[in-house]
């Protein structure tokens, strides 16, 4: 069996409402559904986050494909290391998720191939399904608070809140409005994305701990892997490293620092699905959970993720994912995907165990063909300023 094409689809689906973080925002998301075609007539999918933009991910394709076609799709290995040591693509981690779409794909063969759901190649069942968390959008603090009463009534028993875009006052009102309205049983997330100093991080989550935080995500630059020890000193909530953490040889110095207690890893951030697997085992290797991080995903890479979320024992939090944001998505039977208390079961169907709808890929292929640009994280506004980091 061998790779004869690869066919890259750059599809855009709206969000109920706009995503804000500390730098930015987007009215939804572009991702690019790859198919990666064989001599056999058998199709493997997958799906590359448009970072850091569609065109990019296109043109890594492009790169790519004469590196793969012709070759046998069960040789993962061997394909990855000729795109990473040959190709010259190793040292380039914002290129990886057209790395990570292409051994997706591949993966999506062999499953196919064998009759066997992925789960089932990378270990086995742990569970049989897999937990997410519930996106709150950035609005005020009392309707972000009934936003999530709302997601709780829902089964969503985590909440993600992207805080440092503003005053940091409004954040520490806004995780007392959550708590307030969702209950003690919510767990709250906080994530300001690199935006605050030591100083103002221990000031800030000390504040917010009178609420009760599940987690703290980069609360400080994911760069200065000291800092992030101190800040870990300093405060009593768990802090999940995530920009600290995007490779493997990040997450192995995340650990030798002692920097987080938590560690994000994500296959499109670092090449794959095995690597997802080798990251989430090097993490439990020094004692540590982990989580899946999504820049954003359709039902190719969201169920590509749970496979392996489903099969590795040390993803012991809820999951990233944009079921609280996306009206719809490109697979079958998920309009949007179908979220039952906040969880996702784990596909039966050979390999990811999903099929294109290929009149939804169709409509949202054309929405980003018109509207593309409309889709991008960026707002003039925020482009014309000066992103200060830390910013408070
Ligand atoms: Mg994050």
């Amino acid at each position: 069996m061998r790779i004869t094409q690869l066919r890259a689809t750059p599809v855009a689906v709206p969000f109920n409402e706009d995503e804000v973080w500390a730098f930015g925002r987007r009215r939804g998301m572009v991702s690019i559904v790859l198919e990666i075609v064989t001599d056999d007539g058998v199709i493997g999918l997958g799906e590359a986050a448009a970072y850091p933009s569609a065109d990019i991910v296109l043109s890594v394709f492009g790169s790519i494909e004469p590196l793969v076609v012709g070759e046998d799709p069960f040789n993962i290995e061997r394909i990855m290391k000729r795109i990473n040591v040959i190709g010259t693509w190793h040292h380039v981690k914002a290129t990886s998720p057209a790395i990570a779409a292409v051994e997706m794909a591949c993966w999506d063969i062999v499953g196919k191939v064998s009759g066997q759901p992925l789960v089932n190649l990378f270990g086995g069942r742990v569970r049989d399904e897999v937990e997410f968390f519930y996106y709150l959008s950035h609005k005020s603090p009392k309707d972000m608070g009934a936003d999530a009463a709302a997601g709780f009534k829902a089964g969503f028993r985590t909440f993600y809140v992207k805080t440092g875009s503003d005053n940091p006052n409004l954040d520490i009102e806004r995780v007392e409005a959550i708590r307030a309205a969702a209950g003690p049983d919510a767990l709250i997330r906080i994530d300001p994305n690199e935006a605050w100093s030591s100083s103002a991080a221990i000031r800030i989550i000390t504040e917010m701990e009178r609420f009760g935080l599940e987690l703290v995500e980069q609360p400080v630059s994911g760069r200065n892997l000291a800092e992030m020890a101190y800040v870990r000193s300093r405060i009593n909530t768990p802090l999940l490293a995530n920009e600290a953490s995007w490779t493997r040889y990040d997450q192995l110095e995340v650990i030798k620092a002692g920097a987080a207690d938590v560690v994000s890893v994500d296959n499109q951030m670092d090449g794959g699905l095995l690597n997802l697997k080798r990251g989430a085992g090097l993490c439990e290797v020094a004692g540590l959970p982990v989580l899946k991080h999504s820049l954003g995903e359709l039902g190719i890479a969201a169920y590509a993720g749970v496979h392996i979320m489903a099969s590795t024992p040390n993803f012991l939090y809820a999951n990233q994912g944009y079921g609280s944001f996306l009206s719809d998505d490109i697979i079958k039977d998920a309009s949007p995907l179908p979220y039952r208390d906040g969880r996702l079961a784990v596909p039966t169907k050979p390999g990811i165990g999903v099929e294109l709808d290929t009149e939804r890929v169709a409509k949202y292929a054309d929405l980003y063909k018109q509207e593309a640009k409309n889709f991008a994280f960026h707002e003039s506004d925020k482009i014309a300023s000066t992103p200060l980091m830390p910013k408070f």
